[in-house]
């Protein structure tokens, strides 16, 4: 009999050792400082400026900043340079890089080659080439947007987020960061949306700005940080797991008589293995140009962390994307399969990514371009005091929305199981903060020297504070750190682009109103920084019930927020009508980000995804059992039943009690999931005939989420009683602590 595969996979991981990659070095040898390689594999607009006429440079540079489109000459121009730069470096092809709805990115790959008029090969990258792709868009997710007989997409040039080179084993490619819209301009990505939020986001704050006094700002822009989270599982032990592969998490699975309660992963020293990924992962970030700054191990055991230095957005959302690709990649030259999943392993904290983010202005002369800064001036705090409120306004109103942005299988498998925050969302201020809110609320009196009461208010202090604060709760989904928000709900597998969409989509809106009142009430009279008090006072007080300090785990919580009637959307399905709710309608199409044909489609796709990612789960499932869990079980019941046998033949008053009590319960384990994998079944054979996504989306997060787990149970104890030699599954104790 051929040795059992987990076991056969174990002794090869012993023999693994940590992978060496070629570091770059210099011609003496020495291996070159990251600052001497950082961004090699880019071409930021920065970088072309010495490389284009000066007119041409301007041109590109108002086209980022005002989303104009350029014109030919100056395209062609553009491209060129990006030719001789791609072919210096060995480039071959090149492709517009965009991200359609399906969580991924695309790409489509075209040669540089073709032929002169005389029939001679030459590399040729036209500036047409550069700014516009058709790829077919038929394929990709469009929820409706496109019709049949208009299967054409667009993809264009996103000259905002530089320009890269994947290198593979045998080649190099250009990347072209661009944007996907259908053939009458409807948004058919993720980036697409982005980009507006932030155009709209910049207008408002500006306008809000410009009202408060502040005439210096040029262009306000969001800036994000998002912490990646992920495991790392040995690749053959990956292999051994269909419900990994099918669907990124293992459907069961027995909890280990360790998990995490030694807590003695966080922060703990980096095995060895992941250490040497973790170098060759930055190596390859670096000369990407993503700012990796730390590293560490997380809470779980195999849970590890990847933080950058935070970015404009749209660029923080490429490059987390990058970053995803990337780490995929390079976890496999070192023999890890890695795991994005929200929750790859039940009973084991899942992964998320917190979008840290804030506001930077841009502009001559303006200094602490940090929004969210409470500063050294009375007059920036007067400022911050003013964003906060913005903030806040924005998350009070749209909080479902930004349930909505995060609705996915995999996250409703974190959020409200105390180790993420939950489904309600609200915003921690902190200790501080909340003193200074509660003091302006009842009453300071700024009517008479506004500056002299901020100062009272005592906000200058906050940041020296809040940097190393120890009442920072873990458990909120959109907490203040300092000089930013963390929007701790985001799922680690999902693009940033959609959740960073509506956080800048909530507090420009909110921006735009109170610009609007701040101007009425100077236009009648009151002097601009009581006026500006005034209103941070009125929309502390109008968004108070979204505010909340305490443990967002506890079960009084839940209560309290009902209490306040804050929205509390469990499941993505219920979540994700957030999405086509009126006042979502409204900020959408009202700021110019999404027509409401556009935000149906979203939904539909979101819905759509959800309903085809729950039914491959089940589908595994019922598989699984089939194929990997009662044969086993079958087998060990066998061997106890003719043991038993056996047993009363030899000796006749031998007691079997407890052996046939063991019996009974692997037989009967195998009746049960049997008869639950024919409820299965029948499951998948009633949402077939379902023809509304809704409905069947709604049927799955009940009746289907629950039969799994029942499913779960019967199984996970199967794999107790069956002998390890029959198992052919890998154990939790395994993917976790064999590397
Ligand atoms: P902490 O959360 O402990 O304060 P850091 O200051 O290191 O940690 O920041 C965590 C993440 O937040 C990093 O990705 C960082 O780049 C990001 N971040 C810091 N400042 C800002 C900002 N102004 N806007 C957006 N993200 C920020
Ligand atoms: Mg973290």
């Amino acid at each position: 009999m051929s040795m059992n595969p987990r076991f056969q996979a174990i002794v090869q991981i012993e023999s693994r050792h940590p992978r060496k990659f070629e570091q770059p070095r210099n011609e003496r040898g020495q291996s070159l400082r990251v600052s001497e390689y950082f961004g090699s594999n880019t071409l930021s607009p920065e970088a072309m400026k010495e490389k284009l006429p000066r007119e041409v440079y301007q041109k590109l540079i108002v086209s980022i900043e005002t989303g104009k489109k350029l014109e030919r000459e100056s395209a062609n121009a553009i491209a060129q340079v990006v030719q001789d730069w791609a072919l210096e470096k060995g480039v071959t092809h090149f492709c517009h890089w965009f991200q359609p709805q399906t969580g991924l990115t695309a790409e489509k790959h075209d040669a540089f080659l073709t032929f002169d008029d005389h029939g001679h090969a030459i590399d040729k990258f036209s500036g047409s080439q550069l700014i516009q792709s058709e790829p077919d868009a038929s394929s990709f997710p469009s929820g409706g947007m496109r019709t049949t007989f208009e299967a054409r997409g667009y993809t264009a040039w996103d000259p905002s987020s530089p320009i890269f080179i994947i290198e593979s084993t045998n080649g190099k490619t250009l990347c072209i960061p661009s944007v996907f819209i259908s053939y009458h301009g409807d948004a058919l990505d993720e980036k697409t949306p982005l980009l507006r939020s932030m155009e709209v986001l910049s207008k408002n704050a500006i306008e809000l700005l410009n009202a408060m006094g502040d005439k210096n700002a040029k262009r306000v822009v969001p800036t994000v940080g998002p912490e990646q989270e992920y495991f790392l599982v040995d690749r053959l032990l990956y292999k051994l797991r269909p419900d990994l592969i099918m669907t990124g998490r293992t459907l069961f699975g027995g909890q280990p008589p360790r998990g995490q309660q030694l807590e003695d992963h966080y922060f703990g020293s980096i095995p060895s293995r992941v250490l040497s990924f973790m170098q060759e992962l930055e190596f390859e970030l670096y000369r990407l140009g993503v700012p990796a700054k730390t590293r560490h191990n997380e809470v779980a055991p195999s849970q590890f962390e990847m933080a950058p230095i935070f970015e404009e957005a749209n660029v923080a959302a490429d490059h987390n994307q990058i970053v995803m690709e990337v780490m995929r990649r390079v976890a496999t030259r070192h023999n890890f399969t890695l795991l994005l999943h929200e929750k790859p392993f039940a009973g084991i904290n899942g992964s998320g990514k917190h979008c840290n983010w804030s506001m930077a202005v841009v502009g001559d002369g303006v200094e602490d371009s940090n929004l969210l800064e409470p500063g050294k001036t009375p007059h920036q705090n007067i400022r911050f005091l003013m964003m906060l409120a913005a903030v806040l306004k924005g998350v009070h109103r749209h909080a479902a929305l930004m349930r909505a942005a995060i609705a996915m299988p995999g996250n409703d498998h974190r959020l409200g199981a105390n180790e993420a925050p939950p489904a309600i969302i609200s915003a921690f201020l902190g200790q501080q903060l909340t003193e200074i809110c509660d003091k302006l609320e009842s009453g300071v009196n700024f009517e008479k020297d506004p500056e002299e009461a901020v100062i009272r208010l005592g906000v200058s202090k906050i940041p020296s504070i809040s940097k190393d604060n120890t009442d920072r709760n873990r458990t909120s989904p959109f907490a203040f750190t300092g000089n930013k928000f963390e929007f701790r709900a985001v799922g680690s597998s999902m693009p940033i682009s959609f959740p960073v969409t509506v956080v800048n989509a909530a507090v420009a809106e909110a921006m735009g109103e109170l610009a609007e009142a701040l101007k009425q009430r100077i236009k009648s009279g009151k002097k601009a920084d009581s006026a500006v008090l005034e209103l941070v006072r009125e929309t502390l007080v109008e968004t108070k019930k979204v505010r909340f300090e305490g443990n967002n785990y506890a079960e009084e919580w839940v209560k309290e927020a009902a209490r306040r009637e804050l929205p509390n959307l469990r499941k993505a399905p219920e979540a994700i009508e957030a999405l086509v709710s009126a006042p979502a309608m409204k900020l959408f199409s009202g700021l110019g980000i999404l027509s409401e044909a556009e935000v149906r489609s979203r939904h539909h796709v979101m819905i759509e995804r959800y309903v085809k990612m729950l039914s491959i789960e089940v589908e595994m499932l019922g598989s699984m059992i089939d194929t990997y869990v009662i044969p086993p079980a079958v087998r060990e019941q066998q061997e106890l039943a003719s043991s038993i046998r056996a047993l009363q033949e030899v000796d006749k008053s031998a007691s079997v009690t407890e052996q046939v009590k063991r019996l009974k319960d692997i037989s009967g384990r195998i009746n049960s999931l049997i008869s639950k994998r024919q409820a299965l079944a029948a499951l998948m054979s009633r949402i077939a005939g379902f023809s509304d996504e809704s409905e069947k989306a709604r049927l799955l997060s009940s009746e289907g989420v629950t039969l799994m787990q029942d499913v779960r149970s019967d199984a996970d104890r199967l794999e107790e009683l069956v002998s390890d030699e029959y198992w052919p599954l890998p154990k939790y104790r395994e993917m976790l602590f064999i590397s």
